[in-house]
């Protein structure tokens, strides 16, 4: 099997845990939609990666599953130039995760502050499973299945970027004699399987929920999803708490409501007139500038809406089903061809093997 397009890859993707937000779009989504016409795009729906955090609801983990390529699509994602991909039915990245978890120290892994943070904010406790640690595994193989130059994501994904890169020289250099002295850009042509790619943060790199404390997150309850109407956009925003008493009370720019105005307001010189007032206490109330900002966040989201229509009922889920289908026969042809170079850089190449989507 050989691979078709000769465009450098990006590989990224999201858990279907909820629907898309604010918080993705700035972060990766954006980036996404930008870069689709000079990069061959890979667009995963971690799926099985849904079932570490909440293994007893497949139905939602389903229903999510659908919402999120809707968004995607509503997003501007096109089909017809990326691949959208069902991480259950790429079998090599099930298979690699197993290969990567022998070259990852357990000691490692914990110390990576993003599956600490989200042990603590998602309140998991000890009582985590096995699993849910796999996942860190088991999205280095999403990853390096697809051998891509760039991963776009949030900065809170960075960490696990970086895991990723370890694995991948790790790997290069212990199963393909890469010289460990080489630069991260010249892996592959050292003779490794895998590039060292790079994550690629989006314009905001963390935009903070409506509880104006944490990182917007749908398994927080302080997202605005890029789904939401303009009355529950409107709702949503007045909620930013910011503390200031009035109008005339110096406010700061940067808190929470100003990192969406500086988010989602595209006219810079509106930016900076805001800021200017409102730092002065020049007769500027939250409420005015919570107005301006859900304007511009609608304006946004209108044409999303729009699109997304076209995706909706039970024809539009049928018409979702078929491309994830279509997608991800054509990532199995690159994560296929990227599985038989490892196992011949493994020395597993017994026979070759044949896979297909009926
Ligand atoms: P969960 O609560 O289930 O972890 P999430 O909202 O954090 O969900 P993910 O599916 O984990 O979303 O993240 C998908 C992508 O979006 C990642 O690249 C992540 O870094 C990015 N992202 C998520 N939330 C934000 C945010 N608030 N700001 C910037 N990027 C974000
Ligand atoms: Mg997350």
């Amino acid at each position: 099997m050989t691979t078709t397009n000769d465009k450098p890859r990006i590989l990224t993707g999201d858990t279907p845990t909820g629907r898309l937000h604010l918080g993705h779009w700035v972060g990766s989504v954006e980036n996404r939609v930008r870069l689709q016409d000079e990069y061959d795009c890979y667009f995963l729906l971690a799926n099985m990666h849904a079932f570490t955090t909440r293994a007893e609801t497949p139905d939602d983990i389903r229903t999510d599953t659908i919402e999120i390529v809707r968004d995607w699509l509503a997003a501007g994602v096109d089909p017809e130039r990326s691949c959208i991909v069902l991480q259950t039915e790429i079998p090599a990245i099930a298979e690699m995760t197993w290969y990567f978890a022998m070259l990852l120290g357990y000691g490692r892994l914990m110390r990576n502050p993003t599956i600490k943070t989200e042990i603590d904010v998602k309140g998991l406790g000890d009582k985590y499973s096995f699993g849910f640690l796999m996942y860190a595994v088991g999205q280095i193989a999403d990853i390096l299945a697809f051998r891509p130059q760039y991963v776009p994501v949030g900065e809170d994904q960075i960490p696990h970027i970086e895991m990723c890169r370890e694995i991948a020289r790790k790997f290069d250099q212990l199963y393909c004699g890469v010289d460990p002295k080489l630069d991260d850009a010249d892996y592959v042509q050292g003779g490794g399987v895998f590039p060292v790619p790079e994550g690629l943060v989006g314009r905001v790199a963390r935009l903070v929920g409506v509880d104006g404390v944490n990182k917007m997150s749908k398994s927080l309850n302080n997202c605005i999803y890029l789904s939401d109407n303009e009355k529950q956009v409107k709702k949503k925003v007045n909620k930013i708490f910011t503390g200031r008493q009035s109008a005339t009370e110096p406010g700061d720019t940067t808190n929470s409501l100003f990192q969406y105005v500086d988010a989602f307001i595209t006219d810079e010189g509106r930016v900076a007139e805001l800021k200017r007032k409102y730092a002065a206490g020049d007769d500027i109330g939250d409420g005015h500038v919570k107005a301006e900002v859900a304007e511009a966040i609608n304006a946004l989201l209108g044409p999303m809406r729009e699109r997304r229509a076209e995706f909706e009922g039970p024809s539009g889920e049928a018409t979702v089903i078929d491309i994830i289908k279509s997608g991800t026969q054509r990532a199995n042809v690159v994560a296929e061809e990227t599985l038989w170079m490892a196992k011949e850089a493994m020395k597993l190449d017994f026979f070759p093997r044949n896979l297909s989507l009926s």
